[in-house]
């Protein structure tokens, strides 16, 4: 009777040991583990896709079967083939990507990378909707060749924002990027896409966003994940795709990481360290003086 018992306490334990080892030793961006050594801390992870533009990590939520990653050597964007744009689109930025090409100058390009099966939104569905074809990583942001130029027209960079939003307070705080990489140094690591509740599209293809997000991590020229602690920098942003917003101040649509991450549904910045994301992404910027540096395009 005893020993069966015990035979039966031991089995439990091995399957727990089957159970509990594997789990405990997954890595992941998004898991804080205690290993007994060291208090979760300074645990960064790796993100899931090796490219300086997602080195804080690859935003995830809890669904991934309309998150097709599409991986260039100037951005990487997470792709929704149910909505017809990006759930999100992330890149590095600092002075080096600025240069002189002049603008591609051809329509707006569909995205052939795409799987076959995938519709691939053209120049032309935008025509006459209203909407302006507007960029997530800007032309500007890519000008050190043709090439890095030409990929910033793929149809899937490009979101239906509004010509006040595009044209005003959207572009406002581009030139306030520019500004922080030419004129301060700095390494930005950026992630922008709309946020898409009510769903109506053009033509039935693009969906129009209600709102656009941008998020901004702020480091000096050259850091990368593991410079980033409690006090650094960033900058988040929602505004309404709506008209009116031309002359707007960026700073009035300030917000925090946290309230973009519960209205998208991603979690972003995942491989920092829990602790560090919750601080960081509990702050709002409600003044320049804030950010520690001059701002010329407020
Ligand atoms: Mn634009
Ligand atoms: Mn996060």
């Amino acid at each position: 009777m005893i020993k069966s018992k015990s035979k039966k306490i031991l089995i439990f334990l091995v399957l727990l040991a089957i159970v509990i080892i594997p789990i405990a030793t997954i890595p992941s961006c998004n898991t804080n583990r205690d290993n007994g050594i060291n208090i979760v801390d300074d645990n960064y992870g790796t993100p899931k896709i090796n490219s300086v533009h997602v080195a804080l990590g690859v935003p995830e939520d809890n669904d991934s079967t309309d998150d097709y990653d599409i991986i260039r050597s100037q951005y990487i964007i997470s792709y929704n083939k149910d909505l017809g744009v990006a759930n999100w689109v992330a890149w590095n930025l600092d002075a080096d990507w600025y240069g002189d090409v002049p603008r591609y100058s051809g329509n707006f390009i569909a995205d052939t990378s795409l799987p076959s099966q995938f519709y691939k939104v053209k120049h032309s569905d935008y025509t006459n909707s209203g909407y302006d074809r507007g960029h997530m990583v800007r032309s500007e942001e890519r000008t050190k060749t043709d090439e890095d130029n030409k990929s910033t027209f793929f149809l899937t960079n490009i979101i239906p924002q509004t010509p006040d939003l595009n044209q005003g307070v959207w572009l406002k705080l581009e030139y306030y990027c520019e500004d922080l990489c030419k004129q301060q140094n700095k390494e930005l690591y950026v992630i922008a896409g709309g946020i898409y509740h009510t769903k109506e599209k053009i033509k039935g293809l693009v969906t129009i966003p209600d709102s656009c997000f941008k998020i901004i991590v702020v480091l000096n020229r050259n850091q990368g994940l593991k410079n980033i602690d409690i006090n650094s920098e960033v900058i988040a942003v929602v505004m309404p795709n709506i008209s009116g917003v031309r002359s707007d101040d960026w700073m009035k649509y300030s917000t925090t990481v946290d309230r973009i991450e519960f209205s998208t549904g991603y979690d972003f910045l995942n491989c920092l360290p829990k602790k560090i994301q919750a601080i960081i992404e509990a702050k709002q910027i409600t003044n320049v003086a804030n950010l520690k540096h001059s701002n010329s395009w407020h």
